[in-house]
Formats: C-alpha cells, structure tokens, sequence
C-alpha cells in the first residue's frame, strides 16, 4: 500500500465514523508562547480540551504536521542514527472533545489497525497505564477491560508514567493512556527474545506506532491535576512508521515516503544507500531535515539568526555538513530536493508545490552562506584536535566553540556532534559565557535581525529580492510582497 494510501484511508476511516477531516495548523506556531513548533496533533485543539472554546463538531480526524527539535519532545540526537524517529514527521489522529471515550478509541484503534490495514495481529502489544500513587492515580482497568475483548492478556502490559501518562507540557490538558506498539522482527528472532521484553526497550523494529490519550486532566502552574470539564479522545499515531509496517519494511527510510528522495541524494552523491554505516547515516539525516527545513519555509519561518528561525538554520547547517563530510557534497545540493518532495507531497500538502522556487532559492542561499565558511571551520577544528590530543584533553572550550560559532557559523550542537563523533566533548557553559561576553561589549549591533516572519499566506505571492549584507550569520535575507 502506498504511503498516499495509506493516509487517506486512516481519514476516511474516521470520517465514516462521524469525524470532521481538520487540516494541518501549521508546523510554526507563533503565538504561543510554550511552544515554538507543533509537536503533537493535539496542540491546536488545545483549547477545545479545556473548555476555553467550542467547534461546531465533536470529532475530528486529521493528520499534523510535527516537529520534534525543541524543548519537552527533542528526538533531534537520535534522527539519522535510529531508523523510526525523525525531526518531521505526520501524525495521524483522531479526536473526541467531549464525545465518545475508551470503548470506542480502542475498539476503532483496533479495527483500524487489524481489519482494515491487516496488521498481524500477533504481533501487536497494547499498554496500559499502572497507575501512580504520588498523585493518587489508579491502573487503568477501564482500558484493560476494553482492550481485552481483543487482545490476548498476555500482550497487554502495564506502562509507568513516563510513557503510559500523556503531558502536553508542564501544564495543560493530560490523562492516562495506552500505546500500540508492533513487532516486525522475523520469526527467529522472535523464538530468541519475546517481544514483550523489548516494548519500550528502543529496538528499532518494536516500535511503538499508535498512542491512544484518555484526557482526563489538567495540569495546574502548581502541580495539582484537575478534572477537566468533560472527557476527550487525542490519539496520534506515527505516519511513517505506519508505513513501514504496514509496507514490510525495517526502517521509515525504506518506506516510499523517503526512497524518492534518498535515490536522489545516493545519485547525485555517487554512493549506494544501505552499503556503508557513515554513509547511510548522512543520507538519512539530509532526506530527513529537508523535510523539516522545506515545510518550516513553507509554513512562513525563514532560517534566521534567532529563536525558531535559528532553530530552522541550525537543521540546515547540519545537514550541509553531513553532505559535506560525508558525501563530498561541495557545492548546494540541499535545494535540488525540494522538487521531489514537492511532487511527492502535491495533493495533500500543497504548501510546497505552490512555494517550490521560493524555498528553494531559499535553501540554495541558504548553503550558499555556510559552504562559504565551513572548510575553514572544519580546518580550524582539526587544529583544535591536535591541540587536544597533545595537551591530553578532551574538551573543546567555549572560547573556541564561540569561535566556530561566531566566526564559522558553527552551531553549538553541531559542534558537540563532530566533537562526539572525534571522542571529544564540549564545554557548553563556557560558550554561553563567551557568547554572553560579546553580547555585552556590542549591545548595539546585537539588533540582529527583525522581521524574519514573512508570511506566506496562500493568496500572498513574494519574491526573493537579495541579501542586506553579506556576513555569513547576520545576513538579512529580503523578501517583497508580490
Ligand atoms: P517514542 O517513544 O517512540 O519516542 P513518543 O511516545 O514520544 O514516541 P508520542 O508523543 O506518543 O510519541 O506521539 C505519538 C506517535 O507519534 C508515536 O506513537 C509515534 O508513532 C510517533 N512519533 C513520535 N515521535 C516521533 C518522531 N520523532 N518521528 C516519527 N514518529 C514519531
Ligand atoms: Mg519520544
Ligand atoms: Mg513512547
Ligand atoms: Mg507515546
């Protein structure tokens, strides 16, 4: 089954059951001041869960746009090492505010998943909530009993509160809920360790898939857990480990939602994919943060010098120099892959195929600016190695992390990645002091950039129009409404 398909029939699925289709909000949030980025499908309903506003329907069906790269979700370390998380990804949901409740999100999760997309039903694992007594919550046995009119006793397994108590944040709406996980190692490896002892365990092939969100709570400023108003259903299951699974494959990047893109990169790298770790290690983080990077620009965040922006740019110098290091990539090769995930997203996301020139261009500058300084940052680097390895160190200090930064444009995580990589480490503090340093001695140019939101609104049309100037972290790029 296509990835295409897939999606579609997920919300076809709820919309026969009563759901009203919601589109995406965007993966930039702009007013919130909790969060910079969506990270969950639940976040525009927000206010729905706690009573603070009203929709003229009562279940939704929908699948969000995600990013992952900040604050209390951050999967950033893992993506490109792992084959299942990812810094973008769609999560498919469906939602009851005030409607239905347990009975009929497992027993419609549960159909779903075995009825109609025909996952083997041996190889599911479902988990309950065990209850906690520091807040007086009990084990879920209202989903217990539902879940084991469906599922042998044996599969459903007690959860803690890490990951069976679902938090938006430090506060907000929350409740108990219950995971669906699959195993899709081969028999074999079945027979040696049963999957159940490696639900949760991260085993890149006992993947959790689906979480089911029984909202019961809100989380007050002080810590007390509140009964909300009325109970509501929030489910949010991975789209592209759906696909995996549901395509026989062992990775996300094996799926068609990333072999389009990965054939391109492996092409025009002159490289196979699957034939060596530090290689395919670099495919997977490029054909992952081009996501990323392509639907923030899409969604009116420009890589800039600060806040979202910068977390944008920072993804993007990322996957420069893993193409750089790893792929003899010298020159932009980044943008070249917005046309393919443009045709591979026209019909559902749209965003791209309308703005493909723009984001691309924007990309293109984009690495343009980095690949200007990132030889003789990598060059400044290996000194530093040297430094290191004959004084018997194994710390970079901030001084010189400041230095890659401010005068290589060097993200500090960046850093800390080729440090890890070379067995060395940073010393993040010691940044931030130097980083403070300077910003007190020139307060005055530290008025950085204004108005990197341009937004891109689908009826606003603009342009491209050039560079303020040319420093490499302080460029201003310009854009005029057309
Ligand atoms: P995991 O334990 O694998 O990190 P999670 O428990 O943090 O996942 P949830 O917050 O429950 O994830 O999100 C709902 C679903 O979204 C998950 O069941 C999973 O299928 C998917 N998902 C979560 N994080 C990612 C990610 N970084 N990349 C791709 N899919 C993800
Ligand atoms: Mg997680
Ligand atoms: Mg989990
Ligand atoms: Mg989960």
């Amino acid at each position: 089954m296509l990835a295409k398909e897939i999606r579609s029939k997920f919300i076809s699925y709820f919309e026969e059951r009563g759901h009203k289709y919601v589109p995406s909000a965007p993966m930039v949030l702009k007013n919130d001041p909790t969060l910079m980025f969506t990270n969950a499908g639940m976040n525009q309903f927000k206010d729905l869960f706690l009573g603070n506003a009203k929709a003229d329907y009562t279940r939704a069906v929908n699948s969000q746009k995600c990013l992952r790269v900040s604050g209390k979700h951050n999967d950033l370390e893992e993506v490109g090492i792992d084959t299942y998380h990812h810094t973008m990804f769609e999560m498919l949901g469906n939602w009851s505010f005030g409607d239905y409740f347990k009975k009929e999100a497992i027993q419609w999760a549960w159909e779903l998943l075995t009825d109609v997309y025909k996952l083997p039903k041996d190889r599911l694992y479902v988990t309950v909530f065990e209850g906690d007594e520091s807040e007086g919550l009990k084990f879920d046995q209202e989903a217990f009993d539902f879940w084991r009119s469906y599922v042998d006793e044996s599969r459903i397994l007690n959860g803690n509160k890490k990951d069976n108590f679902w938090e938006m944040g430090d506060t907000g709406p929350c409740g108990p809920c219950s995971e669906i996980h699959i195993d899709l190692r081969t028999e074999d490896e079945i027979a040696r360790v049963p999957g159940k002892e490696l639900v949760n365990n991260d085993h890149p092939q006992v993947v959790e898939i689906w979480n089911l969100v029984f909202m019961q709570f809100d989380r007050k400023a002080d810590g007390r857990l509140e009964s909300l108003p009325a109970q509501h259903i929030d489910t949010g299951m991975g789209f592209e480990r759906l696909a995996m699974a549901l395509q026989g494959k062992k990775s996300n990047y094996d799926t068609d939602v990333f072999t389009p893109l990965i054939d391109k990169v492996a092409q025009s790298a002159g490289v196979k994919y699957g034939e060596k770790k530090e290689t395919d290690i670099a495919i997977r983080v490029i054909v992952d943060h081009i996501r990323a990077i392509s639907f923030a620009i899409a969604d009116g965040q420009l890589p800039s010098y600060n806040k979202a922006g910068y977390v944008i740019r920072r993804i993007l110098r990322r996957a420069v120099r893993y193409g750089y290091t790893f792929l003899n990539f010298n020159s932009p090769f980044l943008y070249q892959l917005v046309d393919v995930l443009a045709d591979q997203y026209k019909g559902f996301f749209d965003e791209l195929d309308s703005q493909r020139e723009l984001i691309a261009k924007v990309i293109k500058e984009e690495e343009n600016s980095f690949l200007r300084t990132l030889d003789n940052g990598l060059k400044r680097l290996e000194q530093i190695k040297e430094r290191l390895v004959s004084q018997n160190e194994t710390t970079i200090n901030g001084r010189e992390v400041f230095e890659l930064y401010d005068t290589y444009g060097f993200p500090v995580d960046l850093t800390a990645l080729i440090a890890r990589e070379n067995g060395f480490q940073i010393d993040e503090p010691g940044f931030q002091q130097a980083m403070a340093e300077q910003k007190n001695r020139s307060k005055a140019d530290a008025a950085s950039e204004k108005g990197d939101w341009t937004e891109l609104l689908p009826d606003v049309k603009v342009e491209f129009v050039g560079y303020d100037h040319e420093e490499a972290e302080s460029r201003i790029i310009k854009y005029r409404e057309i």
